[in-house]
Order: structure tokens, then C-alpha cells, then sequence
């Protein structure tokens, strides 16, 4: 199959979660499997891309869209990059989505329109890519989410197979791509796709809705959350838009990269480890400790979180949880960066504490890498979690999870009290916390129980999290959306 994988972020060129890994992982196993894939990625400034760089393919400026580039890079694993060039659009400070200040960059909309907009050329016979187009455009979270309008749009004066067909992936259902409604004019939108059957949400134009009603096939990263997300409760507004189109909405967990997450591999650990030969955590739990600036104690049960800082990820109820946590005598280390509040937050509770939890504000790979590998135990009490990464590289790493009863992480974490012979991690009963509390005190007791610790880390480190059945789920919904192209959504 051809495939172009649209995507606004994509690992190690531009990260800023999840995304980015997937963006980078699923394409590699579909390539190794004998599958054609390219993936569209805007040019942003700074991103460093080393490989065979093509010709650039001209796109020329036309109704609202300024002139871009195609820039074709063969990079490892087979797989080609289509980086979008667009100074104009991609190439200043900040990230993908916000600016240096934190502020969404205010031409968002033309920014993804145009992503959105190529990545449907593609799978066009109008495909600027010379000889190649697209059987599947498999687009990703509310940046790509205009790109199955489009496809919809052009299948409306060609024959129905002559276009691709089109999978949505949604992320995180929180990102809706929410602009004025006037956008549409901008972006193109038909009038009669304008309405609440088409682009329409609370009186604004929202691109993941705009995915969702036109996609041929939905998919959202975790059956759990594709469950989840059909109901008031974490619908997010989107429950009902979902439920009419739950005949073509697929759950599938994310994997993680091997290539990059493995224990006895992982080049950014000082010292590596695995199932059976764990000297190598006991030493990287002892750098850890001295680079945050704890004692080096191996005693003390060191528990961690890496992550954004929001209130998705609970961050509110690690620092609730903190005085029962450091009343056991463990130490806490906290990777992240986000809201000031919780910032601040987590900075006084180090002040506090000096001796039991340190803190460090930033994105930093490597040291994730260490956190997983040198800690004891993770905390992930997400709110939310369509997926979650981190507690399947912890289960990796020997470092059993503490989670939350949401989403995908009930998908990837079984709960040692409730399957002892089983268990990988701690499963909160409820979302307080208490709860949380609670799942540390178990957590506490169980790691004096070395026998039964080593267990449970074994467990973990033996489940298969890899790409390759996910890999091949993917494939079975692409192969549902060709078959069904065209089919359902709104009146065309
Ligand atoms: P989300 O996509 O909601 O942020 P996930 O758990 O799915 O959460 O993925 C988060 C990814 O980002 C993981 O690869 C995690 O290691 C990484 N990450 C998050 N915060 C940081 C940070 N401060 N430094 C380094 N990596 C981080």
C-alpha cells in the first residue's frame, strides 16, 4: 500500500508528545513490512534532518495558499520525509503549535489548512509528487483533520477510486483545532459543509470535527479511549459526533519504539540492564539520585513522573499525595514542563523537601531515559489518557506504574493485587488523591517484598509493547477505508 502518514510532529525532528513518537514508530514498522510509506511534515525552524535530500517540488501560491515546497528526504528505515516548506508559515520561534510566549501562533489555521490541504493533493491524481499517489492519507490530530474534508471534496468530481482513502487518528480529543467560523472562507469549505453536519462546533469551525464527519475510517489510540470517548463524561463535546460514527471508529493501543525504549540497548542510559541481570537499575537508580541532587540511598523507594505539566496528567494530585509519600521515607524526581502554577508548585515542594524530591523543569530525552531506568516506581495519575507512553516504557524499564483507572492505561497495566501471578503495575481505584495515595502505600509495602517486586517487574519487562501488532491493526482499517470509501458522513 502507499501510504502517506500526515502528521504535525514527528520524532527526533519536532516533539512535543506522544505524537511525535508515534509519528515516528508506526511508519518504520509499516515500511518493514513491505509498505510504501512517506510522511508529511511541515519544515519548522531549527528542525535538523539528516538523509538523501530530493529535488524540491514546486507548489504553486493559489487562493488563500502562499507558494510552499515539497523537499522529498530519503531518511533511515526506508521511509521518506515530504517536508513542507513555507517560510512564511513554519519558520519562526516557538513550537508547532504555540509561539515563543506560549500563545497559539496566530495563523494557525492557514498553518494546518495548508498540511491538511497537501496531504489531500497527494492522494489525488493532482499529487505533486510526480508518479506516486497515496492509497491511504492517514491523518493525525486536528492539524491534519481538514485533510478527509478535502479528499471528500475532490472524490465529489472524480471517480471514486481515483482518490485515497482517508484515516483520522485522533490523539487527544482535548486538541479540537477550534477558529471563527469565518475561517471556512479561508479554508475552502463548501457552503453546504459549514452547518452542524459538517465543520461546525458551538458556533466555530473545529478541524478535528472536520476529520471525524468526513474520514473514511477513525481510529484513537487505546480501545479503552475509543470506548471512553462516546460518552458525556470524556466525550469533551465530541460523545455524540463520535457515537453517530461509532460503525467506524477503531481502538488501537499505541506501541512503543524498541528501537529507542529498551533497557539493554538504550544508549542514553550510563548503564544498561534486563530481565534476569538488574545491577545495571541499581546503578543507573544511584546516577539518578546524585544528578538530582538527592542522597544516594539506595533504602529509599524513589518514585517519578515524567510529563507535561497539566491538569490532564494530575500533576495536583502528585503534590496532594506528596506529604503521605515522603511520610514513608521515599524520594520523588519530576521531569516536566507546563503550567506555572504546578511549576511553581512542584519547585516549593523540593524547597520543602531538599533531601526527598527534587524537580526538573524542561524537556530533556536522555534524562527521561534515566527517570525510567533509575526509578523505582511511576506515577501517571492522568485525568485523562487516550494512551500514554510512559507507563509502557516504564513496565520496559523495570519500573512498575502507578495509574489512573482511564483510557489506555487500563489497557496496558494490570493490576498486581487484582492479578497477582499477572500484575505489572498499580491500578488506582478512583481518580482522588486518596486514590493515589492509597496505590503508593501498596506500591511501598510491596517493594519491601523483594521476591515479589522482582516479579512484577518481570512481568513488565516481559510484555510485548512493540509496533508490530498495532502495526497490523492499522493495516486492517486502512484496508475497511478503502472498501468503504465514501460510504458515510455528512450529505455529500
Ligand atoms: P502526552 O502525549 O499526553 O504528552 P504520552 O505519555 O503519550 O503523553 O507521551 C509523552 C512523551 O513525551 C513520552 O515520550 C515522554 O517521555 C515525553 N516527555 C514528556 N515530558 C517530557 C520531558 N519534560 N522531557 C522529556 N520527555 C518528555
Amino acid at each position: 500500500m502507499k501510504i502517506l502518514f500526515a502528521t504535525p510532529e514527528c520524532a527526533p525532528y519536532v516533539k512535543t508528545g506522544g505524537l511525535g513518537d508515534v509519528s515516528a514508530a508506526l511508519p518504520a514498522t509499516l515500511a518493514g513490512l513491505g509498505h510504501d510509506v512517506r510522511i508529511l511534515l511541515p519544515a519548522y525552524q531549527g528542525m535538523k534532518v539528516s538523509g538523501e535530500v530530493g529535488d524540491g517540488l514546486d507548489l504553486p501560491a493559489s487562493g488563500p495558499w502562499p507558494a510552499a515546497q515539497l523537499v522529498p528526504v530519503r531518511v533511515e528505515h526506508g521511509i521518506t520525509l515530504l517536508l513542507l516548506a513555507c517560510p512564511g508559515l513554519y519558520q519562526r520561534p516557538g513550537g508547532p503549535y504555540v509561539d515563543a510566549g506560549g500563545r497559539d501562533h496566530p495563523d494557525n489555521a492557514l498553518r494546518f489548512g495548508l498540511l491538511g490541504r497537501v496531504a489531500a493533493r497527494l492522494g489525488t491524481a493532482q499529487t505533486p509528487l510526480p508518479g506516486w499517489t497515496a492509497d491511504i492519507v492517514h491523518a493525525n490530530d486536528w492539524p491534519c483533520g481538514m485533510a478527509p474534508l478535502y479528499l471528500a471534496h475532490e472524490r465529489l468530481a472524480a471517480p471514486r477510486d481515483a482518490t485515497a482513502a482517508s484515516v483520522l487518528t485522533i490523539h487527544n480529543l482535548a486538541f479540537q483545532g477550534l477558529f471563527p467560523l469565518a475561517s471556512a472562507d479561508l479554508l475552502g469549505v463548501p457552503r453546504r459543509w459549514r452547518g452542524i453536519d459538517g465543520v461546525e462546533y458551538w458556533g466555530q469551525l473545529s478541524m478535528l470535527k472536520a476529520g471525524v464527519q468526513f474520514a473514511d475510517a477513525i481510529t484513537t489510540v487505546s480501545p479503552n479511549y475509543a470506548r471512553e470517548i462516546q460518552t458525556p463524561a470524556h466525550g469533551a463535546g465530541f460523545d455524540g459526533i463520535l457515537r453517530a460514527r461509532a460503525a467506524r471508529l477503531h481502538g488501537i493501543l499505541n506501541g512503543i519504539d524498541t528501537r529507542l525504549w529498551d533497557p539493554q540497548q538504550d544508549l542514553l542510559l550510563p548503564f544498561r540492564f534486563g530481565p534476569g541481570r538488574m545491577q545495571g537499575k541499581a546503578q543507573c537508580k544511584a546516577t539518578l539520585q546524585a544528578r538530582m541532587g538527592l542522597p544516594a540511598a539506595s533504602g529509599a523507594m524513589l518514585f517519578a513522573v515524567v510529563s507535561r505539566l497539566t491538569a490532564q496528567k494530575g500533576i495536583d494530585l502528585v503534590l496532594a499525595a506528596l506529604p503521605r509519600l515522603a511520610g514513608t521515607g521515599a524520594q520523588l524526581v519530576v521531569l516536566g514542563q507546563g503550567e506555572p502554577q504546578l511549576q511553581q508548585a512542584l519547585q516549593a515542594a523540593a524547597q520543602r523537601h531538599p533531601q526527598q524530591v527534587a524537580v526538573t523543569l524542561g524537556f530533556d530525552e536522555g534524562l527521561a531515559h534515566l527517570v525510567e531506568a533509575g526509578a523505582d516506581a511511576f506515577l501517571m495519575p492522568s485525568r485523562f489518557e487516550p494512551c500514554g507512553l510512559n507507563q509502557m516504557y516504564s513496565q520496559a524499564y523495570g519500573t512498575p506504574p502507578i495509574v489512573a483507572p482511564v483510557g489506555g492505561l487500563l489497557d496496558s497495566v494490570i493490576d498486581v493485587d487484582a492479578d497477582p501471578a499477572r500484575g505489572t503495575g498499580f491500578v488506582m481505584a478512583g481518580a482522588d488523591a486518596a486514590d493515589l495515595e492509597d496505590a503508593i502505600v501498596r506500591a511501598a509495602r510491596l517493594w519491601r517484598e523483594p521476591q515479589r517486586w522482582r516479579r512484577l517487574q518481570a512481568n513488565g519487562m516481559a510484555r510485548p509493547f512493540g509496533w508490530q501488532d498495532s502495526a497490523q491493526r492499522y493495516l486492517e482499517v486502512y484496508r475497511l477505508a478503502l472498501q468503504e470509501r465514501g460510504g458515510s458522513g455528512p450529505p455529500r
